[in-house]
């Protein structure tokens, strides 16, 4: 199923859902939009633009069933909205949710921002060579190999103890 028989699925839904769960309540004039970007939301409704969208992610990941259920949700918010109700996840959203058979929250998994990892630069006192490792090193435990190798012969040197020059934080 292409990406836009999906969408045709989606509002054929809507109107559906509309006299199956909302009474006909609903207005007619909301558009379904696919949003590439959501990830931590399944879908999201906008009143002012008049426009509900929808995780493509989620949907690529899940299948239409997730999306039908993101789309009840959010026609949930709207059939509160219309009637003028606190529209939130509120204790009534959940209650008329649950009537419903309404997902209030979904249990997928998405990809969160990598949190930033540090990472540690060392630098040779002999030559000068600068080495990044993932964790600090315990002190003095690590030599430079080069100098070790090259003035020392092959045995671990204090003299080429390489020093903490500074802790990285990559992006
Ligand atoms: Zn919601
Ligand atoms: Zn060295």
């Amino acid at each position: 199923m292409t990406d836009d028989d999906a969408l045709a699925r989606l509002y054929h839904h809507y109107r559906s859902v509309n006299r199956t769960q909302f009474e006909s309540l609903l207005p007619n004039d909301y558009r379904i939009a696919w949003n590439p970007l959501l990830r931590r939301l399944t879908g999201r409704i906008t009143y002012r633009d008049r426009l509900i969208e929808i995780s493509t992610f989620h949907y690529h990941n899940y299948g239409l069933a997730d999306a039908l259920a993101t789309l009840e949700h959010e026609l949930l918010h709207l059939y509160l909205h219309t009637r003028r109700l606190p529209s939130g996840h509120n204790a009534l959203f959940k209650r008329e949710a649950a009537v419903r058979g309404i997902r209030v929250f979904h249990a997928n998994h998405y990809p969160r921002n990598q949190p930033p990892r540090d990472r540690y630069l060392y630098e040779c006192p002999a030559c000068g060579r600068m080495v990044f490792r993932q964790r600090r090193l315990e002190r003095s435990r690590i030599a430079c190999g080069i100098c070790c190798r090259s003035k020392a012969s092959g045995a671990w040197d204090a003299r080429f103890t390489l020093r903490l020059v500074e802790k990285v934080r990559m992006a």
